[in-house]
């Protein structure tokens, strides 16, 4: 598995509808960043990794999303809303994982299509061009979209 060190995705702001959030891998936190030196983050943070590094008082959420895997499309659904639950209140949300291309970019797919109303294929073409084309890691990761983008719409009937 070729592995993208290197790509320095540390909150890069990208728009989803007429909000921005923050993509980012853990890879690429501030140096000092330590359990003892705790880094603000609001959003979602799709790696127990990200547990220790966080100030207990802001409004995130730790998520344990395997590397290269998926899970399930009504979790997904819930991390989305709370995305959209704390741009609602002004803030810039951030997504991230460790490296920040499969989990994070799946999540900001998703994002976009609850946000923006794309098709799941319009989103992950999005996510290329907007933040960086080696987002959404996998096959299973590319079908979780699509998996969404059907869940949102069996919920509108
Ligand atoms: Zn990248």
């Amino acid at each position: 598995m070729v592995r993208h060190n290197g790509h320095g995705h540390w909150r890069q702001v990208v728009e989803a509808g007429d909000h921005l959030v923050k993509l980012s891998g853990l890879l690429y936190a501030p140096q000092w960043a330590s359990s003892r030196n705790k880094l603000n983050g609001k959003g979602v943070y799709l790696s127990r990794s990200w547990s220790k590094l966080l100030k207990e008082d802001n409004p995130y959420i730790v998520y344990g999303w395997p590397d290269m895997k998926t899970v399930p499309v009504e979790e997904v659904h819930g991390l989305v809303l709370f995305l959209v639950r704390l741009m609602k209140m002004g803030i810039v949300p951030e997504i991230a994982c460790i490296g920040g291309h499969g989990r994070t970019g799946t999540l900001y797919s998703c994002l976009l299509v609850y946000l923006e109303g794309l098709t799941p294929r319009q989103a992950v073409i999005r996510t290329w061009n907007n933040y960086c084309e080696s987002a959404v890691e996998t096959l299973g990761q590319m079908k979780l979209v699509y998996k969404y983008g059907k869940y949102l719409e069996s919920k509108k009937v």
